[in-house]
């Protein structure tokens, strides 16, 4: 007896999950309104790339020299990024150094999150995004 319940347990369940199926409900596989493009993504990676460049930098792990042909060439690799991802969506005038200069500016504010990038707004002290202890321009190593 006790197993003729669990099965009809586990029908009612299968039965419940399966409904919408049924139905001909489904949860939508593609997002449309912020669907990322494959040149969306390059440009976040790059872009994330550039500003993991200019951190090593501030931060004393880079030298001049290394910092000064990284940033050439994945502001090279972010402006194509830009190029082709304009391309798939109309015109947005993003500038590239725009978008470093934002991320220079958090970076010395100490706002932007050394861990996930996060611009957090100014007078913060944890990033919002991930939790890490935001450290002030003061507290960084300098060399
Ligand atoms: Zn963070």
């Amino acid at each position: 007896m006790a197993l003729l319940g669990a099965l009809l347990l586990v029908a009612a369940v299968v039965l419940f999950i399966l409904l919408p199926v049924a139905r001909g409900q489904h949860a939508s596989l593609t997002r449309e309104d912020d669907e990322m493009t494959e040149a969306e993504a390059r440009r976040r990676v790059t872009l994330l790339a550039l500003r993991d460049v200019e951190y090593d930098y501030h931060t004393g792990k880079l030298d001049e020299a290394d910092y000064m042909a990284l940033r050439k060439e994945l502001s090279a690799e972010a402006l194509a990024a830009l190029r082709a991802f304009e391309g798939e969506e109309g015109a947005t005038d993003v500038d590239i150094e725009a978008e470093i200069a934002a991320v220079k500016a958090g970076l010395a504010a100490g706002t932007t999150c050394g861990a996930c990038g996060h611009r957090n707004p100014d007078g913060s002290r944890f990033c919002a995004a991930c939790g890490q202890a935001l450290a002030a321009r003061e507290a960084t190593p300098s060399s």
